[in-house]
Formats: structure tokens, sequence, C-alpha cells
């Protein structure tokens, strides 16, 4: 394994850089945390979720390992009966986080399994593939590719796939995620969907969820989080979805039970109030501010002569760097001369080599100024 983890040395870097010129202010667009603060909704249900812990006959203890009943339903009404995808209580299971269960779902599978990962991707794949023993092939996402990866040319067991992607920023359309699907079922793999970034979806041809492809219940296990849709990053609640039929889901329930002792009660009363009228509202105009900040980057760089993509149905753009320059030697050059943060491409795999990523979790004034900063480059 490589020894650093990637934000780890760019924030050495930002921070040394800071050392030596106390006075700049530097300007953050690599962050891949949100940056608004929760909605009022959701605070006054965790504020109320702490008073009843406070007394005797409201306190809870341990909850269930997979969450409460009422939460899974809430999750079940509001993100999959509405696209036609009917899942019982059991098949959802309440979280910590997407970032936990990516990495302990791999506990299900033989360690001789061979891992698939597209690539440019979240570091926590790879990282926790090779953690536990298992080699892995890399599906390239290129640019003469759309950056859609191509169908693994070796028999793979487990298959990442992240979408809205992170780090590029690009969806798949149901035609493509079909092809997964089939490729799954046709070779017995299991696909682990990581739909992290879902509530950035703009447009209703793409799908939300690996389930509204048919058969993908099978062959598919879903992770989500309400980090990057309701800014619990910090609060900590995600879910995991593990279909009977793909034969793994009392597997998972008896890990989580001996594993894991439940997510925190007051995060999963605010995870509740996303789903109430006031709670979605509130969530929606984060997102939609994110979105714009998005817009001001896509289009202030385009303006500029670089090459973007993605930024539309996701917070990330992903960035050609100028001809001559690697990700790194950018990441340098716009840190040293402009003063800006930006994510290397080549720290999520080697075919982000080129690139850089930009994020719009970053305040909008900070983009706007940024894109003046680098009109002299
Ligand atoms: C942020 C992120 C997650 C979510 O992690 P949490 O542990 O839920 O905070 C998962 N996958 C990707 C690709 C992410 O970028």
């Amino acid at each position: 394994m490589k020894g650093g983890y990637l934000f780890t040395e760019i924030v050495n870097r930002t921070k040394a850089y800071q050392a030596e010129h106390p006075d700049t202010r530097i300007l953050r667009l690599g962050v891949g945390d949100v940056t608004r603060p929760l909605p009022a909704p959701i605070v006054e249900a965790m504020h109320r979720a702490v008073d009843e812990l406070s007394h005797s006959d409201t306190f809870h203890g341990y909850g269930l390992e997979n969450g409460y009943p009422w939460l899974r339903q809430a999750i079940i009404d509001n993100d999959y009966a509405p696209r036609g995808i009917n899942l019982s209580l059991d098949e959802v299971f309440i979280s910590d986080g997407a970032g936990s269960d990516l990495g302990n779902l791999s506990e299900l599978f033989d360690t001789r399994n061979m891992v698939a990962i597209a690539e440019p991707s979240y570091p926590a794949y790879e990282d926790t593939s090779l953690m536990a023993g298992r080699s892995i092939v890399f599906l390239p996402c290129t640019a003469e590719h759309d950056f859609v990866p191509e169908l693994p040319s070796v028999p793979v067991d487990i298959i990442y796939l992240c979408y809205p992607n992170n780090p590029l920023g690009v969806v798949l359309t149901r035609e493509q995620l079909t092809r997964w699907v089939r490729y799954a079922q046709t070779n017995h793999s299991i696909i682990i969907f990581d739909a992290a970034y879902e509530a950035f979806i703009q447009s209703p041809d793409i799908p939300h969820s690996i389930y509204e492809i048919e058969g993908a219940k099978e062959v598919a296990i879903e992770v989500r989080s309400f980090s990057k849709t309701a800014g619990f990053t910090g609060v900590r609640c995600g879910y995991t979805v593990v279909p009977k039929q793909t034969g793994l889901q009392s597997m998972w329930l008896r890990r989580q039970c001996t594993k894991y002792n439940g997510t925190s009660y007051i995060s999963q009363r605010g995870a509740l109030a996303t789903y109430t009228p006031e709670g979605k509202a509130a969530i929606r105009a984060n997102i939609a501010s994110y979105h714009a900040t998005a817009q001001v980057l896509l289009q202030g760089l385009r303006a500029l002569g670089y090459t973007v993509y993605g930024g539309v149905h996701a917070p990330y753009i992903w960035c050609r760097v100028p001809a001559g320059y690697t990700s790194w030697s950018f990441f340098n050059h716009l840190l040293n001369t402009c003063q800006i943060v930006c994510t290397p491409g080549v720290g999520f795999g080697a075919s982000g080599e080129g690139y850089v990523r930009f994020s719009a979790f970053s305040r909008r004034e900070d983009c706007e100024e940024a894109l003046i900063r680098m009109k002299g480059l």
C-alpha cells in the first residue's frame, strides 16, 4: 500500500505554504466535505432527541444494530418506493456513514475473490481491498471513452461502481448501468454501488438507484449516505441496502450484529427529519446552492480555456491540466502562483494523471476570486 493518504499530503503542502506566507488567503477548492451548516429542521430534531435521552421515561439505550424501523421505513417510502423499487425493512441497514460499510462489506467475501475498481476512484475501494489482501483489476476511465469504464476482460467477483462519480463528477445512463448489471448476472459478480451523491442528480433520465435496473437486486448492494445529501459528514449516518436475492442479507445482518452496535439515536432522528417536508426543502436548497457554485466553476474554467467535465449531477469538476503539467505540478503551480488548493487527479488512480479535481463544496465567493486569480496564469 502507498504510505500517505492523498488528503493528508494535500493538507501538509497547504499548511507548509501557509506557514511560509502567513498573510495570504488560500482558497480551498479541493475540499471533499460539505461546507453548509445543518438545516434547522434537522438540528431541531436532534435537539429533541437529546432531550428524550435526558428523561427516564423517554430514554433510549441500545437500538437495533441495523437501525430504528421508523428510519428504515422512511428510506423505503421516500428513496425507493416512488421509483417503483420494493424493499423490505430487513434489507435496509442504517450505518454510521458509507465509509465504514464500503470497507466492511468486503468481509462477506472470500479473500481470493477478485475485485474490479473503476479508476480514478474514491481511495477507500482500493485501500480496503488491499487491507483485505485481495487482488484488484483496475478499469480505467478516460476522456476517449467519455469516462465510462469498460467491462473487465478477466472474470471478477466484486465490482465497485460510484455514480454520480467522485472524483469525475460524471454519471452513467440507464443503458450504461444496465450493461454492468447484465455483466454481474452473467459472471455471478456482486456490484457494490456507491450512491453517496445520488441527491445531486438533476435529470430524470439518470438512474438514482441501481435497483431501477431490472435484475439488479440479485447482484447489487447499494451504499448511500446522509453526508453529502444533508450535511451529515460530522453527524454520521448512512445506509446500505442488501437485497435478499443477493444471498448476502442474512450474512450482513449477522456481521453487523456482531461487530456494530448501531448508529446513534440522535443521528437517526436527524436523518429522519431529512424526510419531513421542511427537511426536504432545506436539503434541496443546500444542494441547489452547491449546483450554482459548480456552474460558476464550470463556466469560469471553460471561459479561461480549460477542458472540464462533470459538475452537473455532482459537486465535482474534473479539469484537464494545461500542456506540460502533471497533476501534482499543476497543484503546486496553482498553490504557489494563485494560492488555490485543488486535488491532484492522480491521487485517485493512474488514469487521473493529467487532471485535477475542483469541488463545489467551496464558498461561491472563493470560486469567483479563484477564477480572477487564474486569469493571470
Ligand atoms: C463522501 C463520500 C462517501 C460518504 O462517506 P461517509 O462515510 O458517509 O461520510 C462515500 N463515497 C464517496 C465516493 C464519497 O465521496
